[in-house]
């Protein structure tokens, strides 16, 4: 049996789009088709690959994914998915193959006969996109007029519809000062889950990066009350913070939202359990990171996901010979991807240097105590430094404050568990628990009647469900803005 499992799969259907977001990471563009024009890492060139999979090669690939991972969550999104004529049939493939289908979107193309008919292929939910509260301030975000007025009748159609949405932020200077009133408003549009994301600082949005590592961290503290506040109504995350695992552990090292993957890769699933893959087939650990570890019009998913070094690379986040300070800046040519350097006192940036590792993580994340929980952000590492292993220069954090231990929490994240009902469940409590994505629904099973048992209650209902909702966050849905 594989140790790593894909469990979250975010794939690009295309690169079109009827939008033009600054922050775009995949560089989207308005066109009637998609010449595939992806720059890989180490090529002068354009892919070799070019042109977006056509639909049988997209069921083709969804056949891999589901031998492969048969419990997997599914993200289809763009550019804007619902700009290609067979997402249905690719929606409804997928959904019969047992994936846990969700659409990402900038929600503006939402109509009730697009929400009825992707309701009816099978796709369990929709991930809209929103920026600030403002309208004109969204608007000028997201490039176009009106998306704003779209996107709050996009979540109207579907609440009416009964397809649960979530709502997504990106992070940026000029919303800094409105989280707490996106999630409000969220919240009252009657999103399941608000997902704040740290701009990771690739295609578009690499002109756009121009949070400070003190500003990410005023950010993330924001979000902690946040997190209370909406306990049991709204699951508020942190996206592509992984650094945000310390903030916790430093602030509430109790918190129920403190928790690891049980692989040791906790913070950034990027080819642990989580993996992108682009509209011309490349396949990559993370679609914020321009690294792809092969094409799936070349080889097979499994073979990409065993074999390739970037996909191996990845997963090896403890360094056996730990980095050491360095007095002087280090400027290491990356073994991995071309030249890389860590960003230091030329930078105007005074912090001590930690040498470049070799295998495992370089930097201050290789030399880190949080590095199994945590592991820094390798979009951005790469973004910064050329070097995907290098550490996550938005993290403000300098190691050893915890004499060099590595810090774990109790209650690791183990995905794929079979599910199994030892307890009387009611019906509702049934049909409850089926709405959760399958990937997760063995581990919250058991945790439910763990916690049932404790309190010495042996049927479990919906009344039981909502208490440990109220003191539990739900598990985490990986998905990422339109
Ligand atoms: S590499 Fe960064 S953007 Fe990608 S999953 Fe990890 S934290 Fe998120
Ligand atoms: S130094 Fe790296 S591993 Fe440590 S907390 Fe910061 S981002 Fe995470």
């Amino acid at each position: 049996m594989l140790e790593h499992k894909s469990y979250v799969i975010s794939w690009n259907l295309t690169r079109r789009c009827n939008l033009a977001c600054e922050h775009c990471y995949i560089d989207a563009y308005q066109g009637k088709d998609d010449p595939g024009q992806i720059a890989r890492v180490g090529e002068k060139v354009a892919a070799t690959f070019s042109g977006e999979l056509s639909t049988q090669e997209c069921f083709t690939v969804i056949d891999q994914l589901a031998e492969a991972s048969p419990q997997a969550l599914l993200i289809l999104t763009g550019g804007e998915p619902l700009l290609r004529r067979d997402v249905f049939d690719i929606a409804g493939y997928a959904s019969q193959k047992g994936l846990w289908v969700v659409v990402g979107t900038n929600g503006v193309l939402i109509t009730e006969t697009l929400a009825r008919k992707l309701k009816e292929v099978g796709v369990k939910g929709m991930s809209l996109s929103l920026d600030s509260t403002q309208p004109e301030k969204h608007d000028r975000f997201r490039g176009v007029q009106g998306a704003f007025r779209n996107t709050m009748e996009g979540t109207r159609i579907l609440t009416r519809e009964g397809l649960p949405f979530i709502i997504q932020t990106t992070l940026h200077p000029n919303n800094l000062q409105e989280i707490e009133s996106i999630a409000n408003l969220a919240h009252t549009l009657g999103a399941k889950v608000f997902n704040l994301y740290f701009l990771v600082s690739t295609g578009r949005g690499a002109y756009t990066t121009t949070l400070t590592p003190t500003q990410y961290e005023s950010a993330m503290h924001q979000l902690l009350p946040l997190q209370k506040a909406f306990a049991g109504k709204m699951l508020v995350n942190a996206k592509c913070a992984p650094h945000y695992q310390r903030i916790l552990y430093e602030t509430e090292p109790t918190s129920p939202f403190l928790r690891t993957f049980n692989l040791g890769a906790g913070g950034c699933p990027a080819g642990t359990h989580y993996l992108g893959i682009t509209p011309n087939g490349d396949m990559t650990p993370c679609p914020y990171l321009p690294v792809y570890g092969g094409n799936l019009r070349e080889k097979s998913f499994k073979d990409i996901w065993e074999n390739s070094e970037v996909f191996i690379n990845i997963r090896q986040r403890k360094n056996p010979v730990p980095p050491t300070l360095s007095s002087t800046p280090v400027f290491s040519p990356s073994p991995l991807v071309g030249e890389g350097r860590v960003r230091g006192k030329e930078d105007g940036n005074d912090r001590k240097e930690w040498g470049e590792g070799g295998i495992g993580l370089g930097g201050r994340c290789g030399a880190c105590e949080f590095n199994s929980a945590c592991g820094g952000c390798r979009a951005r590492a790469y973004g910064e430094t050329g070097n995907y292993m290098a550490e996550d220069a938005l993290c403000s954090y300098e190691p050893g404050k915890y004499d060099f231990k590595e810090i774990s929490f109790p209650g690791a994240a183990t995905y794929g568990l079979e599910e199994k009902m030892d307890l009387v469940w009611t019906q509702e409590a049934q049909e409850a628990i089926s709405r959760v994505p399958s990937f997760v629904r063995g581990m919250v099973t058991r945790s439910v009647e763990k916690m049932a048992r404790e309190k010495g209650i042996s049927t479990i209902d919906t009344e039981l469900l909502q208490e440990i909702r109220n003191r539990l966050p739900a598990h985490k849905l990986f998905a990422r803005p339109a």
